[in-house]
């Protein structure tokens, strides 16, 4: 846990400190590291004074040890005491590292999976991703959340899927085929099965890749053929079957230049049912001739519906892709889509691309990735509605210049914000001798503890309170004027 850290010192001029960053630590050990030219026989008699024994002894690491704190002793105040008592180079608390939720999947460790995780390989630009890593320390599994792929069919029996498959409760099926009007969804194509992997390839199962979501329930709409092409009514017949049948989040890798009344009123009953409509962009074409679909639309991505997300996709330098169609109104934000890397059709350990000189790009990926996003969200906020997932999403995309009139939000999606947003503490201006005034802004509904510390080691809960709709909340500590100098920091609720 990290957090900004405020001072206020009003009987001490008044003064605000710099903020600075805190984290936890045992409440019952210290680390010291000794003196090199001190004798063993000084610190083993400062120890049995101190009452503390040594826990531990690192002989190669300059004789660093680890102290047990005695009964009715602080971390601070012992750490001070050892760093008066001129015999250590250091004392400092224990503090407490967490482990990060990774994944064993063989590509997403081996860096393919740059979108998720982007540390500069490749030529990329190091963080031009989703934080994936930090986000899994938060969620990574949202098992109980159907994600309807309307798309050419999924290779329901890959090994890195067929775990996540939706399974239909009436007829066994995982999901339906709008040509056949059957359940035999098998994909006669790819493209389908390359974007179920991105959105919910199964999570550290030692195969392959990982999916956004590492456990999710893909539910396989089949509405483009073997030659990834379908129609308006095929459309309908997937939106109406993923509604009548469960699914929270829509993913729609596809587009058509027509507007159609009969598919904008399917997706208006979609939204009357709470379901989130993800839609691609679309591609330029030709290649390198990507359309503005604010003055050349293209649907579903360009309906005027609320529960519609349009998504362009970004290179591993944070660039706009190369094909990827834009616009400031009609396109929400983007997401990765260039150089994919994910399960394929061709057999059930099949991934692609197979050979390195192949590349795969567009916003059907940056789309799946979005509804992999929506699905963690959808379920770490089960009672909200697809309204404010949808802000949620929207509102903590992380700002690229090069998206900037490319899309309505600016930014590249970031799912570490959308299910743990950053909170923030800022002092209220205010009169001195007077009450000291905080403010807290984070994500909506967050509930959060302002804590308050004299040293900036030993910290008290002072004030719980949950943020507004628009993710604030202030309070007034009506104490402060009654110390000399008083730290605060806001963390979340346990
Ligand atoms: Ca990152
Ligand atoms: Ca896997």
């Amino acid at each position: 846990m990290a957090a900004a850290i405020i001072c206020c010192g009003l009987m001490a001029f008044g003064q605000r400190c710099r903020g600075v960053t805190g984290a936890d630590y045992l409440p019952d050990q210290i680390l010291i590291q000794p003196k090199k030219n001190i004798s063993p026989g000084a610190l083993t008699s400062f120890h049995a004074i101190r009452q503390t024994a040594v826990l531990k002894n690192f002989e190669n690491l300059g004789r660093l040890q680890v102290l047990r704190v005695p009964k009715g002793e602080t971390v601070a105040s012992l750490v001070s005491k050892y760093q008066q008592s001129g015999l250590v180079e250091f004392a400092e608390p224990d503090y407490i590292v967490h482990s990060d939720a990774t994944p064993n999947d063989p590509k997403y460790l081996d860096g393919t999976l740059w979108g998720l995780n982007n540390t500069g390989q490749n030529g990329g630009t190091p963080d031009a991703d989703i934080d994936a890593p930090e986000a899994w320390d938060v969620l990574n599994s949202a098992s109980n959340i159907v994600v309807a792929v309307l798309d050419t069919g999924i290779r329901y029996t890959h090994e890195d899927l067929a775990s996540n498959m939706w399974v239909n409760p009436v007829d066994g099926g995982h999901g339906f085929n709008a040509f056949t009007g059957t359940n035999n969804m098998d994909d006669d194509n790819g493209h389908g099965t390359l974007v179920a992997g991105v959105l919910g390839a199964v999570g550290n199962n030692g195969k392959g890749v990982v999916g956004v979501a590492w456990k999710v329930q893909l539910m396989a709409c089949k509405c483009l053929d073997a030659t990834a092409s379908g129609s308006d009514s095929t459309l309908i017949a997937c939106i109406d079957y993923a509604r009548t049948n469960g699914a929270r989040i829509i993913n729609a890798s596809l587009d058509a230049t027509n507007a159609s009344f009969a598919v904008s009123n399917a997706i208006v009953a979609a939204r009357d049912a709470g379901i989130i409509f993800v839609a691609s962009a679309g591609n330029g074409f030709p290649p390198g001739a990507p359309a503005n679909v604010d003055v050349t639309p293209t649907y579903p991505a360009c309906y005027p519906i609320d529960n519609i997300v349009s998504v362009a996709y970004t290179l591993r330098n944070d660039n706009l892709g190369t094909y990827s169609n834009f616009g400031a109104t009609n396109v929400d934000l983007a997401a990765p889509g260039d150089q994919i890397y994910s399960t394929y059709v061709t057999s059930d350990s099949s991934y692609f691309p197979t050979f390195s000189f192949l590349s795969i790009a567009g916003t059907s990926f940056s789309a799946a990735y979005v509804s992999g996003a929506f699905a963690l969200v959808v379920a770490r906020y089960p009672a909200e509605d697809y309204h404010q997932i949808i802000k949620r999403v929207l509102s903590t995309v992380d700002p690229i210049p090069a998206l900037v009139g490319k899309c309505a939000t600016g930014g590249r999606l970031n799912l570490r914000k959308a299910l743990s947003p950053p909170i923030n503490l800022v002092s209220i201006p205010g009169t001195n001798g007077l009450p000291f005034q905080l403010q807290v802004t984070s994500g909506a509904n967050r509930s959060c503890v302002i804590q308050s510390s004299p040293d900036l080691f030993t910290w008290l809960p002072i004030f719980t309170n949950t943020t507004d709709t628009n993710g604030v909340f202030d309070f007034l500590d009506g104490d402060s004027t009654n110390v000399p100098q008083r730290f605060y920091r806001a963390v979340a609720a346990p």
